[in-house]
């Protein structure tokens, strides 16, 4: 079975030669532990920062060894009662073909209710992080404008989708006319290209006459720094992530109009999605009636082979996706 290994930590921009795929034998599964040969992994941002060796709220990637991160993949072997030969399991044992593992690490997931990559995108952790992010942290209300950046990605376009449903009006911001056209398709009342716009908080401005209630923050850089002088008062920013910066070799400096948050009583607060396991019932509910009603779909971009897993990875900070990106297997 193959796996993708770190060769080292680095800084900057990422790399092909940064990884390397390593053939491995896999042991016959003990009692309680079952084979899964992965059909699905996930490539997210979040995983940049434990490849520079940082400890954030997670751990580095260790060189040498495999790297983690979401995936769905298919018993094919099993030792343990829990699971059976055939069942979907979600683990974050992906960046490879195949792993043994104890059953009672791994949760089953149902493919006949929803195509099993799914699991990783809007009915997994990227639509629940959009969803607390909207719910719990903004407190999105009907009527009130949000600004969704990053808006064609698997966050933004979850959250465009979640924000219409709760009555919102939805501007997004996105790199392209096909991001933005696709913003709009899903629903976003305005779409904007952030790299065609000379000044972005006037083109903000434009798309929202009334100003903006709330800014779910996936960017960080100058699209914060519009986000802070565009928001009403009372506005709230939901600080998700930060992708422009992930790549920075040295720490950039703050925004210059931090004022704002005085002056205009402005709420900013950060999450990890993982905080908010506690929304998952609710969650789920809502998408299931969003989904059946039409409201709701998910999208994909999808590459082929586990070599592929670098390259897609690298994709996310050139903005080679559309909705989730996901590698089969
Ligand atoms: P996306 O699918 O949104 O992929 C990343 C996108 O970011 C790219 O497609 C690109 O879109 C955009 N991007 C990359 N570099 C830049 C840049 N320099 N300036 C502006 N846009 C850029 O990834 P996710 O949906 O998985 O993640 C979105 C954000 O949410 C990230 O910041 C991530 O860290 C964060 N996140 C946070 C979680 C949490 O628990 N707090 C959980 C999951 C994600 P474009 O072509 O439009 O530029």
């Amino acid at each position: 079975s193959r796996e993708i290994h770190l060769v080292r930590h680095f800084t900057g921009a990422v790399k092909p030669e940064y990884f390397t795929l390593a053939e491995v034998d896999l042991p016959e599964p003990a009692e309680g532990e079952v084979l899964v040969a992965n059909e699905w992994l996930s490539v997210d941002p979040y995983m940049r920062p434990r490849m520079a060796g940082l400890k954030t709220y997670i751990d580095p990637f260790m060189p040498g060894k495999p790297m983690e991160g979401g995936a769905v993949g298919k018993v094919i072997k099993s030792r343990s009662g829990a699971l059976k030969e055939g069942d979907y399991v979600m683990s974050m044992l992906g960046w490879r073909e195949a792993y043994v593992a104890p059953a009672k690490g791994l949760m089953k997931v149902d493919a006949n209710l929803l195509p099993a990559h799914a699991y990783l995108g809007i009915a997994g952790l990227t639509g629940l992080t959009a969803y607390a992010g909207l719910k719990r942290i903004i407190g999105l209300k009907e009527g009130e404008t949000l600004w969704m950046s990053a808006g064609a990605g698997a966050v933004g376009s979850a959250g465009i989708q979640f924000a219409k449903a709760m009555g919102a009006r939805v501007i997004a911001t996105a790199g392209g006319k096909a991001k933005t056209d696709f913003c709009l398709e899903i629903g976003a009342d305005a779409a904007i290209d952030y790299k065609d716009v000379p000044d972005l908080r006037k083109a903000i401005k434009e798309a929202a006459p009334e100003g903006v209630n709330a800014y779910f923050e996936n960017v960080g850089g100058d699209h914060l720094v519009a986000a802070l002088d565009v928001l009403n008062q009372f506005g709230r920013i939901a600080a998700c992530g930060m992708i422009s910066r992930y790549n920075d070799e040295t720490p950039s400096p703050g925004p210059h109009n931090m004022t704002n948050i005085v002056t205009k009583s402005l709420m900013m607060r950060g999450f990890i999605v993982t905080e908010h396991f506690d929304l998952q019932g609710e969650f789920i509910k809502d998408l299931s009636s969003w989904m059946m009603s039409g409201k709701v779909k998910s999208r994909e971009t999808v590459y082929e082979g586990i070599e592929k897993m670098p390259e897609a990875f690298t994709g996310l900070f050139t903005g080679a996706n559309l909705g989730k990106m996901l590698v089969k297997v």
